[in-house]
């Protein structure tokens, strides 16, 4: 059984790597692994960590692409490789353009189509932002949904997709940070990031703050306010806030513009894999729009504050690891320092179970794969 998987961005390497390397473990798989490289360097950084050489790279990215050149790029060019490689089956990962394309290009040719992290959804379809969209389409064309969680499950069953198609897994990026924790602990160099200020904060005793922003629906004012609130937070002297910057150039110009000076504050170059959760293993607590993020701060044991308006990821906010606090500076100023002052508030916060999986999910992701196609070849034969 030959099997493509395609991927494009950072959290879809992440959150990819663990199925690929658990599909090439089985016996009559190939695995063709094709990137098409949305975010060229920082994707680089997780498959040179993992040691994932892409069969095939695709290497789709523009200066300022817009999400049409986007789009028509990837249905072309993964539709060439589809026509090359023929896979018995595409697998794509999220809500990214690639993932939307991909799965478009596949259905044009009458591949079958598995879906990872299927069912996460909100109310925001009319947004400007293309996410949501981009998994209702993935969700229309696949025929395998490998849903995160149970109320991923039940949104796609709310919307009439056939239950024997849908697999409870949890979510692959568990599987991942489990495996990068295991690499971790094996290695015996530092991985936290080599940033000097960084470092002699954190030795002086400065209890550290972990932010990430990146999302699109928070460029602009969502990212001016992001900055006003770290500045005041920062300013309490006893915290240093680490800030990898993501390299759109709509989030670092900003942002190192108002935190570049800042005593307390490290804006860092995007992290490696291992060392961003080194860092999430090192702080206190987590302010982020990011969807990852979200989920594996709470298998550390981490707070959330999550820096948007909605989340397609409630189960954190529901488990109570996660609080939706939105993008008024003010409360994200209040929020953080109800976490870092309370004890009680902490507490009832980083002891919650982790809703977003066991680790297991690429098993069985491989698992659910294999014994459809069983049954498929069953039924030829019969
Ligand atoms: N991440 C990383 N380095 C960083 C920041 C984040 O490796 O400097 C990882 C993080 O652990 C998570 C993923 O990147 O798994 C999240 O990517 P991003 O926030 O870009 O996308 P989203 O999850 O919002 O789609």
């Amino acid at each position: 059984m030959k099997i493509l998987v395609v991927f494009g961005t950072r959290p879809e390497a992440i959150k990819c790597f663990p199925v690929i390397e658990e599909l090439r473990r089985r016996p009559g798989v190939e695995v063709v692994a094709c990137t098409t490289a949305q975010h060229r360097h920082i994707l680089d950084q997780v498959l040179e960590l993992v040691g994932l050489v892409p069969d095939i790279d695709l290497h789709l990215m523009r200066e300022k692409p817009s999400l049409t050149d986007i789009t028509t790029d990837v249905l072309n060019r993964v539709g060439e490789v589809l026509d090359q490689v023929r896979p018995d089956r595409v697998l794509v990962q999220g809500d990214t353009t690639t993932a939307m394309a991909t799965a478009m290009a596949a259905f044009y040719r009458g591949i079958p189509v598995g879906h990872i992290e299927a069912g996460l959804r909100t109310d925001t379809i009319l947004s400007p932002w293309p996410e949501e969209a981009n998994r209702r389409i993935v969700s229309v064309i696949a025929d395998m949904h490998f849903a995160p969680t149970a109320a991923a499950r039940d949104n796609l069953l709310r919307e009439n997709i056939d239950p024997h198609a849908i697999y409870l897994t949890g979510n692959t990026v568990i599987d991942a940070l489990h495996s990068v924790r295991a690499r971790l602990a094996a290695a015996a160099v530092s991985p936290l990031p080599g940033h000097p200020r960084l470092r002699a904060l954190l030795d002086e005793g400065r209890r550290l703050v972990l932010m990430t922003a990146h999302r699109r629906e928070n460029w602009g004012e969502g990212i001016d306010a992001i900055c006003r609130a770290a500045i005041q937070i920062a300013d309490r002297g006893d915290v240093v806030i680490a800030l990898p910057v993501h390299p759109n150039p709509r989030v670092a110009g900003p942002v190192r513009a108002a935190l570049g000076t800042h005593p307390s504050i490290c804006l860092l170059d995007p992290l490696g894999y291992a060392e961003f959760v080194a860092m999430l293993a090192r702080c206190e607590v987590v302010l982020t729009d990011s969807g990852g993020v979200q989920e594996e701060a709470p298998a550390l044991g981490k707070p959330v504050l999550v820096l948007r308006d909605t989340t397609e990821r409630p189960e954190g906010v529901e488990a109570g690891c996660a609080r939706l606090i939105g993008l008024d500076s003010r409360r994200i100023v209040e929020e953080t320092r109800r976490l870092l002052d309370d004890p009680l508030a902490y507490r009832a916060m980083s002891r919650v179970a982790n809703p977003y999986g066991d680790g297991t999910a690429a098993r069985q992701i491989a698992d659910a794969i294999l014994s459809r196609a069983g049954a498929a070849r069953t039924r030829a034969v019969g």
